[in-house]
């Protein structure tokens, strides 16, 4: 029996064109930024390798690896419509990474990735985004498969169809520059953007599973993330996103918790102190062994909470250590090079 032609794509509407569908230049970014090995970006044309693009511009990242825990940093839902997190305060930010789409942080920050062009050209993703003929899509995927970065676009996609469901939506993602603008500089239509939704909808009710698992939660707390990061990547301790970039921001975000954790150990030590002086009380074996106790706690509680955030602070400057010498002897080695090849001037 021969092996089963992989599906087409599913979407039909094309969106991102001028007005009347027509094409002057192809939907990809100028220029995308990869990480080549841990810690060294490089910039590539996208035109040039546009599978490579693809792979990574609809790569999740670490999230890939966190899969089975998300439970714990979001529940099952679809995306609320985009002016309820408006009207909730949260501060729209806009950010170019499918692994922190729709992650929010407790500052009230949300992430949104905007749609990238290509998304929205049916031709696009159709030659791009299949996969060839008689592909298994087996784990792990073969070189030509394009199974998984097709479910995290359809995923993508249909976060998009929950999040602008109004027309209000649609005016508030126009102005947070989440949806690409015609090639004429217009925006796309809202009838045009109706179809699609519904298209996509469609597609999510018929076919759960063309949409990559991570989608089905819609939103996913930052600080969860981070914890889970922690607790289970290898090398141990590790966030998911590191959003403080000095040691200043750490020392201040970690004394807020503790000065708040200081402040209520204050009250309960008043407290235990006015129920010894009490005739009641102070006879009372449980309540000396309590009191005995938490007074321990006070004292040593806070020195080992600051020792830790220290500790914290000195495991990253040695893990940073080898990347900063490294670039410091570069710099060196770049300088000298320079100034040998200056011409000496006369004195
Ligand atoms: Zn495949």
């Amino acid at each position: 029996m021969a092996p089963p032609d992989s599906p087409r794509w599913p979407l039909a509407t094309e969106l991102s064109g001028t007005e009347n569908g027509k094409r002057t230049t192809d939907a990809l970014p100028a220029t995308y930024h990869y990480h080549e090995k841990a810690g060294k970006r490089a910039v590539g044309d996208p035109a040039e390798d546009t599978l490579a693009f693809l792979q990574r511009e609809l790569s999740l990242g670490g999230l890939a690896g966190l899969m089975k825990h998300l439970w714990f940093a979001g529940a099952e839902r679809p995306a609320m419509p985009l002016h309820s997190y408006v009207a909730m305060g949260r501060e729209i930010v806009v950010l170019d990474r499918m692994d922190m789409h729709l992650l929010w942080a407790n500052d009230g920050r949300l992430f949104v990735k905007p749609v990238p062009r290509f998304l929205l050209s049916p031709d696009f993703c159709q030659s791009n985004l299949q996969c060839p003929d008689g592909c298994t899509c087996g784990d792990p995927p073969a070189n030509a498969c394009r199974g998984v970065p097709r479910k995290v676009a359809l995923g993508f996609l249909y976060t998009y169809a929950c999040l602008i469901s109004s027309e209000t939506d649609f005016h508030v993602a126009n102005e947070k520059r989440l949806l690409p603008r015609r090639e004429d500089d217009q925006p796309i239509e809202w009838a045009r953007w109706k179809t699609l939704a519904r298209e996509l909808l469609r597609m999510h009710e018929h076919d759960p599973g063309a949409l990559h698992p991570r989608f089905r939660r819609a939103e996913l707390r930052l600080s969860r993330l981070n914890t889970i990061s922690r607790l289970t990547s290898i090398p141990l301790f590790n966030p998911y996103f590191r959003g403080r970039y000095n040691y200043g921001s750490l020392f201040r975000d970690n004394l807020a918790w503790m000065a708040t954790t200081t402040v209520f150990v204050a009250v309960v030590l008043t407290a235990m102190q006015v129920g010894l002086a009490t005739e009641r009380l102070r006879g009372d074996a449980t309540f000396q062994q309590a009191s005995y106790g938490f007074t321990v706690f006070a004292i040593l509680g806070p020195m080992g909470a600051f020792a830790l955030v220290i500790l914290y602070a000195l495991f990253h400057l040695v893990k940073d250590l080898p990347s900063l010498l490294g670039a410091r002897r570069k710099r060196t080695a770049t300088g000298r090079a320079v100034s040998s090849a200056e011409p000496k001037t006369p004195a």
